[in-house]
């Protein structure tokens, strides 16, 4: 992917995380459930928001840099008509900022007119690129997206919709999960290896596909299941169900382990895992792996929440030697004792590292009478650059913490995310170049411990290879120049493989 003066960007930066939504009703407007929809599925993004819809006729589009509730008034919706659309929303990055990125992405062409909204990243765009380019497609935007609108409008000129889609997933490699309108029609595609989540939900006149299922729950539907990875869904027309059709299958899939420690709401089922409980589970390895006896254990709020509530239920009934508990010994205090300014934005997006320094100590205030005098364990879900652990460590001692120990429930972020998740370079990484008891030192800890992966996989119910780790790791599951990868990355042909419909 080129940044449009012809230079490459910085990989991390061209990130794709992201929040996508399909729905399609009977005879209903589908613009206000898909702004309900949108407003479920904000954490995945806040740079820009959009839907577009079509009415049998026309297609409508509204698309905006900003949050969900700023880019839409009341007229906007009442403009998008039509019982069926997509929507989306976009995360913040350091590449290309600007309104030309914000999606769903309309073209209209011979055959029809598609919207399109992308969470993921693909590995091959700037191939695919320069070939439509030299085919004559003029491209708007330096995405990937708009390279799988233009692949797409070019298969649909020659093949019925669902080989269309076929050629096109034979072509793109990488990670995508994609709702689509073409015309009336909502489609939702997951890459073979499952790498973002995408579900199907029921509601009362319709179906709909979101990124999380707490999006169906916003418009009080029902979570069908998830998108199997190589799948496509075809919404029926009336809102009456939808089509299944297995374009490609692969050995392994590749689900990102980030959604469910940081990324995803805790309210979301993802890939038939609660998200909350997954977190829960991951705090309670935690303790089994190195669970230090201290008189309180705390999270730092919301991100550490669900794993210390899982940490410290663990520590009620064992001991950190693993042993059960005596009646008489409580364990391990559960307690609040950061409290979070609700209003100030992710430290993570902060331009500097000073800004980010300040954001951390605007955004917890502690509790001093929770923590004085007292042997503290604080539990957060990652540690990216350090900052959060390193202003914690030292706030908590300022209050008077006798001892401060850390543990994180997930393993140490080693390398960068290809794959959507805007994480930091390598060099920004503290665990990149340090060993577990060096950033212990750094970050002034008592201790510091990391959850292990195996403990991951055996948490989400998985095969270490059927999970990206490539963050943990440093080898991916996909084809990435300069980099290590965990398994055959050589792309199959498609082939022709059966094209089945079932309800
Ligand atoms: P840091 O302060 O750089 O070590 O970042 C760690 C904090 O950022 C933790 O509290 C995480 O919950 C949060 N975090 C982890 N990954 C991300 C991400 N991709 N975007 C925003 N925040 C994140």
């Amino acid at each position: 992917m080129t940044d449009g003066r012809g230079e490459t960007p910085r990989r991390t930066g061209m990130t794709e995380k992201c929040g996508v939504v399909g729905v399609s009703l009977n005879g209903r407007d589908a613009a206000r459930p898909l702004y309900y929809a949108l407003y479920a599925l904000q954490h995945r993004g806040q740079e820009s928001a959009g839907i577009v819809t079509h009415d049998g006729f026309q297609q409508h589009s509204h698309v905006e840099m900003g949050l969900v509730g700023d880019v839409f008034e009341e007229d906007d919706l009442d403009m998008l008509n039509g019982a069926a659309g997509v929507g989306h929303v976009r995360y913040p990055t350091a590449g290309s900022v600007d309104s030309c990125c914000a999606q769903p992405f309309s073209v209209s062409f011979k055959s029809g007119s598609l919207g399109l909204s992308h969470n993921g990243n693909l590995v091959n765009a700037d191939e695919i690129r320069e070939e439509l380019a030299a085919a004559g497609h003029a491209f708007t935007s330096d995405g990937d997206t708009e390279v799988i609108a233009h692949d797409l409008a070019r298969n649909l000129l020659e093949e019925d919709l669902v080989r269309a889609v076929k050629r096109t997933m034979g072509r793109i490699h990488g990670s995508y999960s994609l709702t689509i309108s073409h015309d009336d029609t909502i489609l939702g595609v997951r890459d073979p290896q499952g790498n973002r989540p995408l579900c199907i939900g029921k509601l009362e006149d319709g179906y709909m596909l979101a990124s999380e299922s707490a999006a169906i729950d916003t418009l009080d539907g029902e979570l069908v299941r998830d998108v199997k990875p190589g799948e496509l869904i075809v919404l029926q027309e009336d809102g009456a169900g939808f089509d299944s059709y297995q374009l490609v299958e692969e050995e392994h899939t590749a689900h990102c382990f980030f959604e469910h420690v940081y990324f995803a709401r805790p309210d979301s089922v993802i890939d038939e895992t609660l998200v909350y409980e997954a977190r829960r589970n991951l705090g309670r390895k935690l303790w089994e792996e190195s669970g230090v006896e201290t008189d309180v254990v705390m999270p730092v709020p919301d991100s550490g929440r669900a794993f210390a509530s899982g940490y410290a239920d663990a520590a009620s009934e064992t001991t950190a030697d693993g042993e059960p508990r005596d009646a008489d010994d409580d364990g391990v205090e559960f307690a609040e004792g950061l409290m979070k300014n609700r209003y100030v934005g992710r430290t993570f997006i902060m331009p500097t590292q000073d800004e980010r320094e300040r954001a951390v100590r605007l955004k917890l205030n502690p509790i001093k009478s929770t923590i004085e005098g007292k042997t503290v364990t604080v539990i957060d879900d990652s540690i990216v650059r350090g900052t959060t652990s390193t202003q914690l460590v030292q706030l908590l001692k300022d209050c008077g913490a006798e001892e401060v120990h850390v543990r994180i429930g997930a393993p140490a972020i080693v390398a960068p995310c290809y794959m959507g998740i805007d994480m930091a370079t390598r060099e920004e990484l503290i665990a990149s170049d340090k060993s577990t008891a060096e950033i212990r030192d750094e970050i002034s800890a008592d201790s510091l411990a990391y959850l292990s992966t195996d403990a991951v996989a055996e948490v989400l119910g998985k095969e270490r290879i059927d999970l990206c780790l490539g963050c943990v790791t440093g080898e991916y599951p996909y084809d990435i120049e300069g980099e290590e990868t965990d398994r055959d990355v050589s792309r199959p042909e498609v082939g022709e493989q059966a094209i089945h419909a079932d309800d």
